[in-house]
């Protein structure tokens, strides 16, 4: 059963291995692990844990492999990226069966994230026609003053499990455009979903080298990822790791990018319309079982319409079906990990000492599965609602006025999302402005990415870059000024 889930090409014997210079192979690898359906805590496959020499290999593969793909036209390497998109159009179906049998969301939700994961692709490729640089007035007629983008040399990308595809997609792609190789090191749990981006590239006619899949702990294989010959690293992860990543990269004087965690909120007005408000704030707490970077988390509500509100979600959370991800009938899958089951039973632990939970749904019997969460009655100023929950739980509160609610969306260490609920424009200019997050929402839920516009946030839950769209491209790219004298 477990081979059909992976690229054809991948796995031999049921065990993944790395893909370094153009082919997979278990070389150099003793131990293996399993990589577990959340849904049953079965084994899908089993996969290499590599030694930290094969990340090193895999640098100096890649830096071997850059010397020739930055000599390609842009255009040249924006058409392998197009090509990569078809690819995981026409393997929509086998990709989304893999990441939901993997990580556990819902089907229709993982094959939303193929299909944007494909968009993204698209977008980045369309920069291949856009200009790079720039012309400077000059002080003599013989001179010309000019900027050229150069790639950044060897980029590391580490990826979180949460969006397996999307998120080494949207690093992955920009970085290649801009004529860097890239050595990718996927979350422990999700390495399947990982190694299906990989062949789609390389079948796609990207050359040997110039993208490695590299599998294994992160606290193993990142110190030696995070060294010379790369030069810069993009991850997505949690902020204990983006903090240990970010010292090593400046000792290493290594450009780098981290997006981390969030603690998002809704600010619900009393001229809210209740029924779309409910609805978002479902999908919004529970899509991926809340394990988003980007999930609402506390939702603050103006006293007039709190008791109607919080009947109506508590309403609407009740019927919530838990299931395996692959299952038509399920709304919401198995957090992906025990461990990640045990965090989150832990941290409702913690809010029950100081919130009524209310729990939805049946208990599946086997696998990582949580029922949604919501807390009532808490206190907005207790730690623990500011802190990250990852899984499907938000807190509600009620708040005074607007400007209540402002203050209250922005006292936490994160600033990554944010909604308001409003018929009101001039409430929904004044929360765009008053909130410190990276993204505003009006009238929809905190989730959610273009594959055109900057993603990113403010405060604790990202570097100081963005990802995606044109941003996304400047980070793996540097600037070359050129003074160039006629003679
Ligand atoms: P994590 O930090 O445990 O792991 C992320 C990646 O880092 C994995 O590939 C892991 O193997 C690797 N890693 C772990 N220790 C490492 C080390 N010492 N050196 C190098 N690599 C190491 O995070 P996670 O649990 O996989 O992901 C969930 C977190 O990601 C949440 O906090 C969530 O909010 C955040 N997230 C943020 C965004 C965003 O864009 N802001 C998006 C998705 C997820």
């Amino acid at each position: 059963m477990p081979i059909e889930l992976a690229p054809p090409a991948a796995a031999r014997d049921s065990l993944l291995g790395n893909f370094i210079a153009g082919s997979w192979s278990n070389d150099g690898t003793d131990e293996r692990v399993a990589d577990l359906d959340p849904a049953s805590g079965e084994p899908l496959i089993e996969v290499v844990r590599s030694p930290s020499r094969l990340a090193t290999e895999a640098l100096a593969v890649a830096a071997e492999a850059q010397q020739h793909w930055r000599r390609r036209s842009p255009l040249e390497r924006a058409s392998v990226i197009s090509s990569a998109a078809s690819l995981l159009r026409e393997r929509s179906e086998q990709i989304a069966e893999t990441m939901s049998r993997e990580e556990g969301k819902p089907l229709p939700e993982a094959r939303g994230e193929v299909g944007r994961a494909a968009e993204v692709l698209d977008v980045v490729a369309g920069y291949a026609h856009k200009p790079t640089g720039e012309v400077f007035p000059r002080r003599r007629q013989e001179q010309w003053l000019l900027t050229l983008s150069s790639p950044l040399g060897v980029v590391v990308v580490i990826a979180p499990w949460n969006f397996p595809l999307l998120i080494p997609a949207w690093k992955v792609a920009p970085a290649l455009l801009a004529g860097n190789s890239v050595v990718l090191k996927p979350a422990e749990t999700t390495p399947l979903t990982a190694a299906h981006l990989v062949q789609a590239f390389a079948d796609a006619g990207l050359p040997p080298g110039a993208l490695n899949l590299v599998l294994g702990r992160g606290s193993e294989l990142g110190p030696a990822l995070l060294q010379a010959p790369a030069t810069a690293v993009s991850f997505t992860g949690s902020n204990n790791t983006g903090r240990e990543l970010a010292s090593r990269a400046v000792e290493q004087h290594m450009k780098f990018q981290l997006e981390l965690g969030g603690s998002n909120p809704v600010l619900v007005l009393a001229d809210a319309d209740l029924d779309l408000t409910v609805r978002e704030v479902v999908a919004g707490a529970t899509s991926s079982s809340g394990q988003k970077c980007t999930a609402t988390r506390r939702v603050y509500v103006e006293e007039g319409v709190v008791e109607n509100f919080t009947e109506q979600l508590r309403a609407a959370l009740a019927p919530l079906r838990l299931g395996p991800g692959i299952d038509a009938a399920t709304d919401v899958g198995p957090l992906v990990s025990s461990e990640a089951k045990a965090d989150f039973d832990g941290a409702v632990a913690e809010v029950e000492k100081v919130a009524d939970v209310h729990a939805f749904g049946t208990q599946p019997e086997q696998g990582f599965f949580v029922r949604p969460r919501l807390a009532l009655g808490g206190d907005p100023d207790h730690p623990l609602f500011r802190e990250e929950i990852f899984g499907p739980m938000a807190a509600l509160f009620a708040v005074a006025d607007f400007e209540e609610g402002i203050a209250r969306c922005n006292d936490t260490p994160f600033g990554l999302s944010a909604s308001l609920f409003s018929s009101n424009l001039t409430h929904a200019l004044a929360f765009a402005d008053g909130i410190d997050a990276g993204m505003i929402h009006v009238n929809s839920q905190t989730t959610g990415a273009e594959p055109h516009i900057p993603f990113g946030g403010f405060k604790q839950s990202s570097s100081f870059s963005r990802e995606l769209g044109r941003h996304g491209i400047e980070f793996f790219s540097q600037v070359k000024t050129v003074y160039l004298e006629g003679t």
